[in-house]
């Protein structure tokens, strides 16, 4: 089968230097060379995230991340508050249910970025509440929610600060310790360019002090404690609770040394205009798109149909025709939306050129006078 351009929101195509490093021979997850390339892995990972915190990278998903910073700080009875305006802010209130907290939620229209007056008001009016649960990047709908505020209101209060970072860690600027995130979840599959396999978790002092309080009984690889003993009594040899993925860290090791190179900057202006491109080009051809330009995030761009445009016979077009694979919407959204990704390979010209052009195609296809070349407005400046 010929490769498809992946242009999903993650997992994303990735350079040829880290899927290289993913085929190096079998490393154990304990030994000097182990520690060394740990070490230097949880070092840079430290610089994206701008922390000086712990951090941790652990096998398995997002979700298991976000589960163990939830269920290790928090006691089942415990009041947190998530705003809600997307797919992952109702997958945040079903785990913590599920965890047996007690969950406030705040829910926004899905084109409405979270507002830091609307979650401080409500941490007024509820002083029982003892952390903040939010996503970042909406994946769902390519809403960038604004966090400094909302963060500086929960720090007033001493409220803990959970944030899912998991496809905004590393494309967008997110500066853990200066804006207060007590515990930070993103995964190696989406802006850190790395296949899937591990996530990563920084942890502050204040979170740490949380986690050592709890009484509740906390199973065992969850339970950041756990973690924190390895790191803390076997750090000079075997410094993680379990086997790792040492195959994956390399090639998560790979990713971050280029991304630090090119500087934090220097990327998130790649995607930011990959997406300017998409949009302007999607706009040309009369597409709409879900969020309004001062909240969409560069790194997903969801668009609307146009009237007549069938959005899984396009998004199926693409694969076919274009090489080209998209996602469509969630839930309520299916068949309303599709969204393309920028991360990735998929920032690249080639990228956004086989994009546009494949849905050009289509349109022509269903019998629309379309230019050849009108939705490349904006693509000439892209790498
Ligand atoms: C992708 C994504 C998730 C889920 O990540 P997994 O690694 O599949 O658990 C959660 N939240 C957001 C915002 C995401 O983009």
């Amino acid at each position: 089968m010929a490769a498809l351009k992946l242009m999903i929101p993650g997992p994303v195509d990735i350079p040829e230097e880290v899927r290289d490093a993913m085929a190096i021979r079998t490393m154990p997850h304990y030994g000097n060379d182990w520690v060394r390339l740990y070490g230097e892995t949880q070092e840079m990972a430290k610089k994206v995230f701008g922390t000086k915190n712990d951090l941790y990278i652990m096998p398995g998903p997002g979700t298991m991340a976000l589960e163990a910073a939830l269920g290790s700080a928090l006691e089942p009875g415990d009041t947190v508050l998530i705003p809600l305006n997307g797919f992952f802010g109702e997958r945040l209130i079903t785990m913590a249910e599920g965890l047996g907290l007690k969950v406030i939620s705040l829910p926004l229209p899905l084109t409405e970025p979270i507002s830091a007056a609307e979650v401080a008001a409500l941490l007024q009016e509820h002083p029982e509440v003892r952390a903040l649960a939010i996503v970042h990047h909406e994946t769902s709908t390519g809403v960038l929610n604004p966090l400094e505020g909302v963060l500086a209101a929960a720090r007033a209060r001493g409220v803990l600060t959970v944030v899912d970072a998991i496809s905004s860690m590393g494309g967008v600027p997110l500066l853990v310790d200066e804006w207060g995130v007590d515990l930070c979840v993103t995964v190696a599959n989406k802006a850190l360019e790395t296949p899937p396999g591990v996530a990563l978790l920084s942890i502050s002092a204040q979170a740490w002090a949380a986690i050592e309080n709890r009484k509740a009984p906390r199973g065992w690889y969850l339970d950041l404690k756990t973690w924190r003993w390895y790191m803390e009594n076997w750090g000079s040899w075997h410094p993680s609770p379990v086997t790792m993925p040492t195959s994956n860290i390399n090639a998560l090791h790979t990713s971050l040394m280029a991304l630090l190179e090119s500087g934090l900057e220097t990327r998130f202006a790649e995607y930011r205009a990959a997406a300017a491109a998409t949009r302007a080009g999607l706009r040309a051809l009369e597409f709409s798109m879900f969020a309004p330009d001062s909240c969409a995030s560069p790194l997903v761009t969801a668009f609307c149909m146009r009237p007549g445009v069938d959005a899984t016979a396009l998004q199926q077009a693409l694969v076919q025709d274009a090489g080209v694979m998209i996602s469509g919407g969630l839930t309520d959204l299916h068949g309303k939306i599709l969204r393309v990704g920028h991360i990735g390979l998929a920032r690249q010209r080639d990228y956004v050129v086989s994009f546009l052009l494949g849905v050009e195609d289509y349109l022509r296809g269903q019998g629309l006078a379309i230019a050849p070349g009108q939705s490349l407005v904006s693509v000439a400046h892209l790498k």
